[in-house]
């Protein structure tokens, strides 16, 4: 079918393939001409050297990334129509998986694999919080925030959080602020499965706080009775405040930032825990496993959660070594019957070389582990069949036997 839009990427011959599987992404690399002349966020049609039509998409002209595919179907406009109903699907999905789950905070909008490229919306309580990281998103960013407005009018306001360096490989400046509705307060409160959190909207890492690890608070909430625990890369305490809810008789949350550190004590006493179940410790993760393996200190339980070591394909060998290194030294401190919960938030990291990183962790210690589970991310994280790079949590649940 020829497009009758005059804006039209014509993919080289045999390039096709990956548009064809519906994955939503085409590179430069693929692209022969550009027809018309269209600007950063400009709809355009994506079409075979002899005529196909494959796709629609946002063009970004200063990304690698040039097109992303808003649709597949000839037939779908994208206008307001077209983010109305890709966004309540969106909220329809998160309605269903979280009708059992006692939160109310969650990621209402996944980007790729919610056939948005480029947004995220977060929802904490009566706020949202968007981040447009794509020419596309940005572009139709007016309509977007005017659809949310419609979709949940018990929303409070709506607040950005573009703030992020990824908008500079889409020639986007880095941005922040109130997009509708009332300004956020410094602070909002939410509650998830039975604990509070206080989360900083306006300056907390990605839009606040770790959504993605919801399930997996749960997860070490489970082990966690009794246990002398470690929690590793900590920032507000997530993972020590559902531990020690769940009966930890003590955790030592270690993070370099002490600001992230002054919320882990506030979250404590939002949920009534006593301060002598916890001790903050600002400073690096790397430096003080050493410092406890020197002094001999044990724990039953260890949550090594790092930020993100890879970024780039070639950094995955230096990233490797630093997974391995933390996990390592977590299996010395362990005790025996002690339980690892190991985090990479890498997509790049594939879980079958994120094992393999463990097992030799465990080797090298002189230990003998095993696995209990495979954890990732919630499932108001969910990832596109056809988009595998939407998957980027993972995590491993190790015994010390
Ligand atoms: N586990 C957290 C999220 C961790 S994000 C949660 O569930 O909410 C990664 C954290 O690691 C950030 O708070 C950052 O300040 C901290 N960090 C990064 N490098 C560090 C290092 N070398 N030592 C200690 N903390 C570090």
């Amino acid at each position: 079918m020829q497009s009758s839009r005059p804006e039209a990427i014509i993919l080289k011959p045999k390039r096709e393939k990956s548009l064809l599987n519906r994955h939503p992404w085409v590179f430069s690399g693929a692209i022969a001409r550009v027809d018309g002349d269209p600007r950063p966020g400009d709809t355009v049609d994506v079409l075979t050297g002899d005529g196909r039509w494959l796709a629609r998409g946002a063009y970004s002209p200063r990304s690698q990334i040039r097109v992303r595919i808003w649709s597949f179907d000839p037939a779908e406009e994208i206008d307001t129509r077209f983010f109305e109903t890709r966004l309540q699907q969106a909220l329809d999905l998160r309605r269903q998986i979280l009708a059992s789950s006692a939160t109310n905070a969650y990621r209402l909008v996944c980007a790729e694999s919610d056939g948005l490229p480029g947004l995220i919306v977060d929802r904490y309580d009566r706020w949202a919080v968007c981040q447009f990281l794509s020419a596309g998103s940005e572009y139709w960013k007016a309509a977007i925030v005017r659809c949310l407005t419609d979709l949940m009018p018990d929303l409070s306001g709506i607040y950005e959080r573009s703030d992020v360096d990824v908008r500079n490989k889409e020639g986007l400046a880095m941005v922040a602020g109130s997009l509708s509705g009332k300004e956020p307060p410094d602070h909002v409160d939410i509650s998830e499965n039975g604990c509070r959190y206080r989360v900083d909207l306006k300056g907390g890492h990605k839009t606040g706080f770790y959504l993605d690890q919801r399930e997996n608070r749960a997860c070490v909430a489970a082990y966690a009775r009794g246990a002398d625990m470690l929690n590793c890369f900590a920032y507000t305490g997530g993972f020590a405040v559902a531990a020690l809810k769940a009966g930890a008789a003590h955790v030592v949350n270690i993070d370099s930032s002490a600001a992230a550190l002054e919320l882990a004590r506030i979250n404590m006493e939002l949920n009534e825990l006593d301060g002598t179940r916890v001790d903050h410790v600002a400073g690096d993760v790397f430096s003080l496993l050493r410092r406890y393996r020197t002094d001999g200190r044990t724990f039953d339980g260890i949550v090594l959660d790092p930020p993100k070591f890879v970024s780039s394909k070639g950094d995955l060998m230096r990233a490797s070594r630093g997974y391995k290194d933390i996990s390592r030294l977590a299996f010395e401190l362990l005790r025996p019957g002690g339980t690892l919960f190991t985090f990479s938030c890498s997509g790049l990291m594939g879980r079958d070389l994120f094992q393999k990183i463990v097992a030799d962790a465990a080797l090298d210690a002189g230990r003998r582990g095993v696995i209990l589970q495979w954890l990732s991310q919630s499932p108001d994280h969910p990832t596109a069949l056809n988009f595998p790079e939407g998957s980027y949590l993972k995590g491993l649940v190790c015994r010390v036997v």
